[in-house]
């Protein structure tokens, strides 16, 4: 935001965040949940919304809404029940959707902010580092079908009503579109660790409202809160927070009065346009589903604690510290599950675990990012790259010939490293042949030689260089170094 705006307001920013659960099931009927089908075949009387017809609850549903709570530390009281919410939908023939209002399932619990969630540009300045924002609760509900407007008609397709749907809401802790940005990615790398959703925004598996609002520095109640819809990525949320909150302070600087509302962001002209001023929460009309029992939870909350995964901090620290390598690479390696299990299975038992860590980064990520695949379809084992980054280390191969290998091994997927090492003739040099060429770069360089006799180690280096190129890489470079010590300090 402009200086001229974060000088004279405070801007606070909440989220709710709609969550698509992967349960094979609906929420309230046996209907599969399935992407791509004929529009309308995947429906019964209850997702229609037929009159009479009654619900059923998803356990799935609710064993994956409290496992996510549990990653959240959230509190998770004992009774929780489903309320209507009344509301005109057109894509909800009921007129009602059944959701949680006063007993939601989670309470409470936070997101940490990770520093690689945030946009690439602000990660070397993040203001507040390790921010966690206060969320005020999960619940449950059911999904709207989803209407498609055409030229002179409009359709409707209920294969997506009563998909299970998690909505996360925040307090309003976040103070800028950066921060908003770093949490809808921290909180999605959560819920894939969670493996409850695959939550992609573009795929509509993950949806944004987002609530602004400015208020003048000093003032302590929040100002009127602006709703922003028709968010579909991460980056759209972004940009959108930046033109509100920009749009608000301007309107703010002339007196403007800023109504309660609900606002459209428009992406091709990247401005946001005044949809309609907001109905207050009791126009919803909540009441108690006499169709639905309360659930009592503990049983359920006991059995989610029993096999938590790992929350992507705890694995950045465990990397550390099992592995020795830096917080930034370990943020890199555990920014993703997947990459996570195949750095962990390439660094067991490695001879060096770190430069295992940064071949998977500098090497590895460089070439599936080149072919544009995803790690879970990387054509090189972990197991062959803990092989390659082994031959390095014990000096069978020098590393410019890793790379060799490493890229055969890539294109193939099917060899062994020291196989393809072997028939692209990578030998080590064997020592009677580098103690030759030692003698040899000696002779030819007396300046650089002369400095190393009196102490000087930058020399070392550039001797070292020398024999390297002698031997063609096959030299092992620390073995050259000690080599050119023990030649001219004796
Ligand atoms: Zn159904
Ligand atoms: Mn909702």
């Amino acid at each position: 935001m402009s200086t001229a705006t974060a000088n004279k307001y405070l801007v606070s920013i909440g989220l709710e965040v709609h969550v698509q659960l992967k349960t094979n099931s609906k929420m309230f009927c046996a209907c599969p949940v399935r992407y791509g089908d004929e529009p309308n075949t995947l429906t019964c009387p209850v997702c229609l919304g037929l009159p009479g017809a009654m619900p059923v609850l998803n356990i799935g549903a609710i064993k994956r809404t409290l496992r996510s709570g549990l990653m959240l530390g959230c509190e998770t009281p004992p009774i929780v029940k489903w309320d209507r919410k009344s509301y005109f939908y057109p894509d909800m023939p009921k007129n009602y959707q059944i959701t949680q209002f006063d007993l939601p399932l989670c309470e409470g619990g936070k997101v940490p902010l990770y520093d690689l969630a945030y946009p690439k540009e602000v990660q070397k300045n993040i203001p507040e580092p390790g921010k966690n924002i206060a969320l005020t609760r999960i619940h449950l509900e059911e999904d709207v079908a989803k209407s498609t407007h055409h030229a002179s008609f409009s359709s409707i397709d209920f294969n997506r009503a009563g998909t299970p749907l998690m909505e996360i809401v925040s307090e309003p802790d976040i103070t800028t579109p950066d921060e908003a940005f770093a949490y809808l990615n921290s909180l999605r790398q959560i819920l894939v660790y969670a493996g409850v959703s695959d939550a992609d925004m573009e795929k509509g598996q993950m949806r944004c409202d987002v609530n602004v609002s400015l208020r003048p520095i000093g003032q302590k109640e929040l100002g009127s809160k602006v709703e922003l819809k028709n968010l579909n990525s991460m980056s759209a949320v972004r940009r959108s927070l930046y033109y509100e909150i920009e749009r608000q302070g301007e309107a703010l600087d002339n007196n403007e009065i800023i109504i309660q509302s609900t606002r459209r962001w428009d992406d091709s002209i990247e401005e946001t346009r005044l949809m309609r001023t907001k109905e207050d929460a009791h126009d919803y009309r909540y009441l108690p589903d006499p169709d639905l029992l309360p659930l009592h939870t503990p049983d359920l909350v006991a059995e989610a604690r029993l096999d938590l995964p790992e929350l992507p901090h705890t694995k950045v620290a465990r990397f550390e510290k099992d592995f020795g390598i830096t917080h930034y690479d370990a943020s890199v390696l555990a920014s993703d599950q997947n990459l996570a299990d195949y750095y962990e299975q390439a660094a067991a038992g490695a001879s060096s675990a770190k430069k295992v860590a940064n071949w998977v980064i500098n090497n590895l990520l460089a070439a599936l990012n080149e072919k544009n695949l995803d790690i879970t379809d990387c054509p090189l084992s972990a197991q062959s790259l803990r092989e390659l980054v082994d031959l390095i280390e014990v000096g069978q191969i020098s590393n410019s010939q890793g790379k060799e290998v490493f890229i055969a091994l890539f294109e193939t997927g099917d060899k062994s490293p020291a196989k393809i090492a072997k028939e692209k003739g990578f030998e080590p040099a064997d020592s009677g042949e580098i103690d030759a060429f030692i003698d040899q770069a000696i002779a030819a360089n007396p300046g650089p030689a002369g400095e190393v006799s009196e102490g000087n180690d930058k020399a070392i280096n550039f001797l070292t260089g020398q024999v390297m190129k002698l031997s063609r890489g096959k030299a092992n470079p620390k073995q050259v170094g000690e080599g050119i010590i023990t030649r001219l300090r004796p």
